[in-house]
C-alpha cells in the first residue's frame, strides 16, 4: 500500500541533517572544479555511514510488524553489518549477521566492532551476499523469534527511502547556503542509495545529474545492474505513491573503475584516499568511497566537467575498513 515519505514508519538512528561541506584545499590543488561534500560518514551511529538512512525505515518497518529480530548479510568487514547491528542493539532487537568468509582468529575492523555491539556472526565462506539468509531467518522462526530479513546493502524500497529523504535534506542545506550543484558523485553497489537519490532528486525538484559509481563488477541483484538499478527506483516511486516510472535514462554509471574487483585495493584507491587525508584530513575507506573518489579524480582529469561547475561527492563512510586493509593500503606495488 502506497504511503507518503513523511507517514513511513521510522525509527530514529542517526544525526541529522548531515554537514554539507566544501573541500576548496582539494578544489584549489587540482585547479577546479568546485567540490562539495556531504558527510554521510557522520550519521552518527557506530560510526556512520550511509546505511543509517536505510535503517531509520527498515527499523521502523521491523517495529511496525512487531518482529524482535534483524537478520542481514554480506562480507566481514560489511559497514552495512555493522550498522544492522548498531541499529539492533539500539532499538532492543535481536540481530544476526550471515557474512562471507571463515570466523579470524583476531576480528579486525567492522567485524571487531559487530561482535562488541553484540550480533551473532553465522558463517557461510564464498557466499558474501547475504544468500544464506532465508535459511537462518527459517531457524530462527522455528525456534520462536519474529526475524525481519534485511535485504544485502538495506537495498530495496523501504531502504531506498532513506536516500529520498536525504535529497530533500540536502536541497534546503544548498537553498540555505546559497549553492547550486551540476552533479552528484558517489559509490553505487547494491543499489539503494543510488535508487533512493533517483526518486529523490526527481521528486523534490533538486536539478542536477545523479552519477553512480560502479564498485562491484557483480553487483548485487539479478541481472545487469542498471536494469536493477531502474526497478528499484521504480519499486521506491511505487512505495510512495508515486505513478512514474524511471527508464534506462535515469540511470548514469560510470563502470570503469571496479580494477581488480570487490574489494581489492590498486593505486586508484591509494591516491584517493591519500590525497583526501593530506589535503582536507577527511578519511575515505577502501571499498567504496576510495574507489569512488578515485574515478571522480580521474573523470576530473580527463575533463568530463567544467572547471566553473560544482559537484557534490556523497562520503558514504566505511572508514572503520581502513584498519583491516593496512597492508594494502602502504604497499606501493602496483
Ligand atoms: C554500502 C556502501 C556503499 C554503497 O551503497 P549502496 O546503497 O549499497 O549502493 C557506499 N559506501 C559505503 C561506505 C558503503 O558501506
Amino acid at each position: 500500500m502506497p504511503i507518503p515519505l513523511n507517514q513511513q514508519p521510522r525509527a530514529s538512528l542517526g544525526y541529522f541533517p548531515t554537514p554539507l561541506i566544501e573541500l576548496t584545499r582539494l578544489s584549489r590543488h587540482l585547479g577546479g572544479p568546485r567540490i562539495l561534500m556531504k558527510r554521510d560518514d557522520q550519521t552518527g551511529l557506530a560510526l556512520g555511514g550511509n546505511k543509517t538512512r536505510k535503517l531509520e525505515y527498515l527499523v521502523g518497518a521491523a517495529l511496525a510488524q512487531g518482529c524482535d529480530t534483524l537478520i542481514t548479510g554480506g562480507a566481514a568487514q560489511s559497514n552495512h553489518c555493522r550498522q544492522t547491528a548498531a541499529a539492533a542493539a539500539a532499538s532492543g532487537l535481536e540481530c544476526h549477521l550471515v557474512l562471507g568468509g571463515e570466523a579470524p582468529d583476531m576480528p579486525g575492523g567492522n567485524l571487531l566492532l559487530d561482535q562488541l555491539l553484540g550480533a551473532q556472526i553465522h558463517w557461510s565462506g564464498e557466499l558474501r551476499k547475504g544468500e544464506r539468509i532465508p535459511e537462518i531467518a527459517a531457524q530462527l522462526k522455528a525456534a520462536g523469534r519474529k526475524p525481519y530479513i534485511v535485504p544485502y546493502g538495506g537495498s530495496n524500497a523501504v531502504g531506498a527511502l532513506g536516500y529520498v529523504n536525504a535529497a530533500a535534506e540536502l536541497k534546503s542545506q544548498l537553498a540555505e547556503q546559497n549553492l547550486s550543484i551540476s552533479h552528484m558523485v558517489f559509490a553505487s553497489s547494491s543499489g539503494g542509495t543510488h535508487a533512493g537519490l533517483i526518486v529523490g532528486t526527481h521528486q523534490f525538484g533538486l536539478d542536477c545529474e545523479v552519477m553512480g559509481i560502479t564498485i562491484d563488477k557483480d553487483e548485487a541483484g539479478d541481472g545487469p545492474y542498471p536494469e536493477h538499478l531502474c526497478q528499484l527506483a521504480n519499486e521506491t516511486s511505487a512505495l510512495l505513491g508515486s505513478e512514474y516510472r524511471y527508464d534506462q535514462t535515469a540511470i548514469t554509471l560510470q563502470d570503469q573503475f571496479t580494477g581488480d574487483g570487490y574489494g581489492v585495493v590498486g593505486e586508484l584507491e591509494r591516491h584517493a584516499i591519500q590525497l583526501l587525508a593530506t589535503q582536507e584530513g577527511i578519511l575515505l575507506d577502501p571499498v567504496y568511497t576510495g574507489r569512488a573518489m578515485g574515478g571522480l579524480l580521474q573523470l576530473i582529469d580527463q575533463g568530463i566537467f567544467a572547471k566553473d561547475e560544482t559537484l557534490l561527492f556523497w562520503h558514504t563512510g566505511g572508514s572503520p575498513a581502513l584498519f583491516p586493509y593496512a597492508a594494502s593500503l602502504t604497499r606501493r606495488d602496483r
